[in-house]
């Protein structure tokens, strides 16, 4: 995957420490919004700004004022094409109705994205988000569950599946052990866990969130309203 090749941890450390307009200079990029008027992505440097720029983003989409979906593509393709800066990482499930950079209203760069479906923190998806941690520099994870997961509800009621769909059911079962047939709990709780488990599972991570580097969050997607929720 493309990336800073020549920055290490490091490095991205520096960067968090550059002043703010430098570090806009860096990672934000441009973009035209309806009216014309260049917009510049802040850049986020602490976990709290991460979270306030992607909760920013969803309320733009959830009031139906995107301003990072009718961009100039090929301009942004030419921004990034040797390197990303995403300001975070979001593991989401794969269902097609959590589109991630739509939900939170991000373009192309922004955001360092797993998807499998429940939202599990799979070792595969621990070794991704170490990379957008640790490599990339993002200081926020956000763990995204939604309403009416079909990995969790299958784990819930536990039936028979094909091939190897089972395989999801291990990581979910705590949240069903602590939710019960109640599959909206379950989801709930299911990315509470998830985000648990990266915290405690990663040293990576652990060390990161040690020195204030990074926060992971636990959060839900509605599907009717459209809402991410943060979970306490
Ligand atoms: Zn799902």
């Amino acid at each position: 995957m493309p990336s800073r090749k020549s920055e290490g941890p490091s490095s991205c450390s520096r960067r968090r420490f550059l002043s703010a307009a430098a570090a806009t200079a860096v990672a934000g990029y441009a973009f035209k919004l309806p009216g014309g008027t260049p917009a510049r992505a802040e850049a986020p440097l602490t976990p709290e700004s991460a979270l306030r720029q992607l909760l920013d983003g969803n309320a733009r989409y959830v009031s139906q004022r995107p301003r990072s979906q009718s961009p100039d593509f090929a301009a942004m393709r030419a921004k990034t094409e040797t390197k990303q800066e995403p300001f975070a990482c979001v593991l989401a499930c794969s269902d097609s109705r959590v589109p991630v950079e739509i939900i939170f209203d991000q373009a192309i760069g922004q955001l360092f994205v797993a998807r499998v479906a429940g939202n599990i923190a799979a070792p595969e998806v621990i070794a991704s988000l170490e990379y957008g941690a640790a490599e990339l520099g993002t200081p926020l994870i956000m763990v995204l569950g939604h309403s009416h997961c079909g990995a969790v509800k299958a784990a819930v009621a536990g039936e028979q599946v094909p091939g190897q769909i089972s395989a999801l059911f291990a990581p979910i079962q705590p949240a069903v052990d602590e939710a019960g047939h109640d599959v909206e709990a379950a989801v709930k709780a299911n990315a509470r866990i998830q985000a648990a488990t990266l915290r405690k599972s990663s040293p990576v991570l652990a060390a990161l969130t040690r020195e204030g580097k990074l926060k992971v969050v636990a959060a839900t997607y509605q599907l009717d309203s459209g809402k991410v929720d943060i979970l306490a």
